[in-house]
């Protein structure tokens, strides 16, 4: 694609008509071969966050982004992964990959880093010290075989493209498209080579989508897409409204999900939302069996331990120092942040505590975070604590702004919005 095909192009989308198939494989192509300028690219991004990208623009976008690096296959054709549209607390991943593992379905996960005030499943792990996700394909899908789950980082030579386009976005502002977020997802995750994909796409002011609405037809594009690629799909919609689990911050939330695995502590939410997410990929997995897979195992897999000790073989399967895990303790510097007045908590704003939390871990280490004491909903009386500050001691004041408190209890946010299940449309043509 010439300069002057790129600029027709641009002009084609500011006017609301849908690019071509064609079209949308040279400009990947071009982008990746640098031979338009970055200008160029950002102009058509901006109309494409205006304007809105139809289905086949959507796919045929995907497709091109695949195509611009390596796609692997699991060899094992139940292997599922998750993947969540970003979130503050969202300890998910770390416990639900060893716990369906637990069940006996490989889950093969690539994750993402850290992206604005969201945590990145990648920097949590790094907590321990010797742990790798730098994974090349065939060491992932053996320690897969050999430990029941692996969580991978995506490589130059998965979906280059999307890095490419990503980077572009988050300094252009043109990250908020649906069509555009789809395609940069699922193409990770065909890339990554799962069989089942269960997408956690979160709304509510800590995510990039805010409205349930919003969230639900995000959440219907990320399964049609993926399904045309030839993969089971299935979707979930959580909130995120406040954090999810009561930990932010890398180590403390591998250390939340130690406890949680465990058993010595069990968020309620965090096990509201593990236990449904667990159930969708082994519907997931196990979409073309008869019968299908009862949903109490993942349930026996916590109480007995199994899903706790997966967890342990797939970290020194990474290269996690033996008794890493044991010795993630909290820092041993900390404030407690306490309620201003009586009343009942109303919010807990998600992004200022994410950005915080990501701040304490840069500046004391991965021990650094927050731990909410009260959650949306709580009673509580002047002089409270409403969190922990672990790392530092004088930030009191920004964290209690954090929060709001009123004196009626605020109506009750729901923690699932809506649910794409595994069966909910014709089963989808095999891979
Ligand atoms: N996560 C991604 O990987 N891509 C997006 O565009 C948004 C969230
Ligand atoms: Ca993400």
């Amino acid at each position: 694609m010439t300069q002057g095909d790129m600029r027709r192009a641009i002009a084609r989308k500011r006017d609301g008509a849908a690019l071509e198939g064609r079209q949308w494989r040279e400009i990947v192509a071009g982008a990746c071969a640098g031979t338009f300028d970055e200008a160029s690219l950002a102009a058509l991004l901006m109309a494409c966050v205006i304007r809105g990208l139809g289905d086949a623009e959507t796919y045929a976008l995907t497709d091109a982004f695949v195509a611009s690096g390596e796609t692997l296959r699991a060899p094992d054709p139940r292997t599922v992964d998750k993947h969540s549209s970003g979130g503050v607390g969202d300890t998910v991943s770390l416990i639900v990959v060893p716990l369906v593992a637990a069940c006996g379905v490989p889950v093969a996960k690539l994750s993402g880093r850290a992206l604005g005030h969201t945590g990145g499943t990648l920097d949590k792990l790094e907590a321990l010290p010797g742990l790798r996700t730098d994974l090349e394909p065939e060491r992932f899908f053996d320690i897969v075989a050999r430990a029941g789950c692996a969580i991978a980082a995506q490589s130059a030579r998965l979906v280059p493209a999307d890095k490419l386009f990503y980077d572009l976005r988050d300094r252009t502002s043109t990250v908020p498209s649906a069509g555009l977020i789809a395609a940069s997802i699922v193409a990770k995750k065909i890339a990554g080579g799962a069989h089942g994909i269960v997408f956690d796409v979160k709304c509510g002011s800590g995510a990039f989508v805010r409205e349930p609405a919003e969230a639900l037809e995000l959440a219907h594009q990320l399964v049609a897409l993926a399904r045309r690629f030839g993969r089971r799909a299935s979707a979930l919609v959580s909130d995120m409204e406040q954090p999810l689990g009561p930990a932010i911050g890398t180590g403390l939330e591998v250390r939340e999900a130690r406890d949680f695995l465990r058993g010595t502590r069990r968020d309620p939410r965090l096990l509201a939302l593990c236990d449904q997410l667990a159930a969708a990929m082994l519907a997931v997995a196990e979409a073309g069996e008869e019968p299908p897979g009862d949903r109490a195992r993942a349930a026996r897999a916590l109480a007995s331990g199994s899903a706790y000790e997966c967890f342990e073989r797939m970290l020194a399967a990474q290269g996690a120092k033996p008794g890493a895990l044991d010795r993630l303790e909290l820092h041993g510097t900390k404030a407690i942040v306490r309620a201003e007045r009586s009343g009942y908590v109303a919010t807990i704003a998600p992004v200022p505590l994410g950005e915080r939390a990501r701040e304490f871990v840069a500046a004391f280490g991965p021990l650094a975070g927050i731990v909410l004491e009260a959650r949306a909903g709580d009673a509580v009386r002047a002089g409270d604590p409403l969190a922990t500050v672990y790392g530092t001691t004088d930030v009191a004041d920004e964290i209690v702004r954090c929060f709001t408190i009123e004196d009626a209890a605020p109506v009750a946010r729901p923690l699932l919005y809506g649910e794409i299940g595994a069966f909910s449309t014709a089963r989808p043509a095999s891979a």
